[in-house]
């Protein structure tokens, strides 16, 4: 990996609802490091961290990128954000064991390609934020303490953050998952990891494992256990999200060229990357940010009213069933606005300039699933139903804009997650990819646990270590 002569002004980071706060006569947060931010996860006043800068790259540093590894690209962009908080043989050693598989491109058909993020452990796009993050907490830790990670999961982002957090020195992980709304699959990759990574099956639904997290957070008895949380919300886990789409630019476009990027969208973490990459310099012609269902921000866009969708629409595309996405609050935030967490918009964003930037659909199930057939036998492209809702929306917008940008579209998980899905619709059944071949001979057995606090308490208590 080249290195980087710049010297790096430090970076701070402020809170998504600091005029909130003031509104309210509150007094605004000190502004916060990098490792506070990451070590918090959340800003006191439940807003989220967002940089008080934007770094900027140059087209001549992002082009040189080409041809070369995934790494070298992973480099460019976090040096811009870390590079005066950690030392750079640091910051190497942290991406090169986050980013030891492979990122294909796989060109469709003339200017279209698909960006595969399916190769991590967990065979999710998850896996590239949550490897990163569990480094960078591993560094910025408190010397000498434990760090107790506490995630309550539905499916996907438990794996992604328990594989990520396996075997990383100093760092115990606790992952609570609802007993009977995990599939047969997920169960195995969750109870399997192993290690410093523990499961608990809690018999109740995913708002009570939710609930005894954020009960454990709030009880000051348990303050000397250095709990911390992994979840999405977390800036740290945005700032690796912004490197693959600066890597696949520089794969695949000339000098100045703009791009187009199509991001299926849930939590609106992914495409927060894109957004923060093209304010650092990176020439995007457009952001497409397609959902299932839960349409409130493609709404939004068209009308300039926001209405969260509660509860979710269940869609097969169910990593993306978000009625009111938590990373709206970023977005609004760089667009001038401010939204709150439940939904309340405070300040409008520039819905003008919003909408210069960005385009956003609903694809139905029934688009989805016809999508995944008309691709497979087009082009012989495999797409699951979240790649599916991605390439459906890149479509829609080509045809309404009439643009011949190059486009990449995200395909966010490996079709070998869906399978009775796949097979119903092409009649194949996907091969698993190979992080996960082996995933029926795996064994492991989580811990029984009921949905109430005190005995969660006493579990927490009793088992975990605050001390190296
Ligand atoms: C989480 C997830 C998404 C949505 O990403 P957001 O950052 O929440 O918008 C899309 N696809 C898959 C497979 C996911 O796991």
């Amino acid at each position: 990996m080249p290195g980087f002569t710049k010297m790096r002004e430090k970076l701070f980071y402020y809170s998504t609802n600091r005029y909130l706060n003031q509104q309210k006569g509150g007094k605004p947060h000190d502004n916060v490091s990098f490792r506070e931010a990451l070590l918090m996860g959340q800003a006191p006043d439940e807003g989220l961290f967002m940089p008080e800068t934007i770094p900027q790259l140059s087209l001549n540093d992002i082009l040189k990128l080409k041809g070369r590894p995934y790494p070298d690209a992973a480099l460019l962009v976090a040096e811009a954000y870390l590079g005066a908080d950690l030392p750079l043989e640091t910051l190497k050693s942290v991406i090169e064991s986050s980013y030891n598989y492979e990122v294909p491109l796989e060109k469709v058909v003339d200017r279209r390609y698909i960006l595969r993020l399916d190769r991590g452990p967990t065979a999710s796009f998850k896996d590239f934020a949550a490897r990163m993050m569990a480094r960078l907490m591993s560094h910025f830790r408190d010397p000498g303490k434990r760090l107790n990670v506490l995630v309550a999961t539905s499916g996907d982002t438990g794996s992604a953050v328990g594989e990520a957090f396996k075997g990383v020195p100093g760092i115990d992980v606790y992952i609570l998952y609802p007993r009977d709304e995990v599939s047969g699959r997920q169960k195995k990759q969750l109870d399997t990891i192993g290690g410093n990574v523990r499961t608990l099956s809690v018999e109740g639904k995913f708002d009570d494992c939710q609930n005894l997290v954020k009960q454990a957070f709030a009880d000051a008895s348990l303050s000397g256990l250095n709990l911390t949380s992994a979840n999405s919300i977390n800036f740290g886990r945005i700032l690796p999200q912004m490197i693959y789409y600066v890597y696949a630019y520089a794969q695949l476009a000339e000098w100045g060229e703009e791009i187009v990027f199509s991001v299926p969208s849930g939590n609106f973490g992914d495409a927060l990357g894109c957004e923060y990459a093209r304010r650092m310099g990176l020439p995007v012609a457009r952001l497409v940010m397609p959902t299932n269902e839960n349409d409130e921000f493609p709404r939004f866009l068209e009308t300039g009213l926001y209405e969260k969708i509660a509860p979710s629409r269940a869609c097969l595309s169910n990593a993306m069933n978000v009625g009111h996405p938590s990373n709206l609050a970023r977005f609004f935030d760089l667009y001038g606005g401010t939204v709150d967490r439940t939904g309340v918009v405070h300040k409008m964003p520039d819905l003008e300039a919003m909408r210069k930037h960005i385009f956003s659909v609903a694809v139905s199930d029934e688009e989805t699933r016809q999508t995944i057939r008309r691709v497979y036998d087009q082009y012989g492209l495999l797409l699951e139903p979240h790649g599916a809702v991605g390439w459906r929306g890149l479509e829609q917008y080509l045809a309404q804009s009439g643009e011949t940008s190059l486009c990449v579209s995200l395909e966010t998980a490996h079709p070998a997650k869906f399978p009775e899905e796949i097979e119903s619709l092409l009649g194949i059944i996907p091969e698993l990819p190979a992080s996960m071949r082996d995933i029926d001979l795996r064994s492991g057995e989580p811990l029984l646990m009921t949905a109430d606090y005190e005995s969660f308490r006493r579990f927490l208590i009793t088992t975990l270590k605050a001390i190296d």
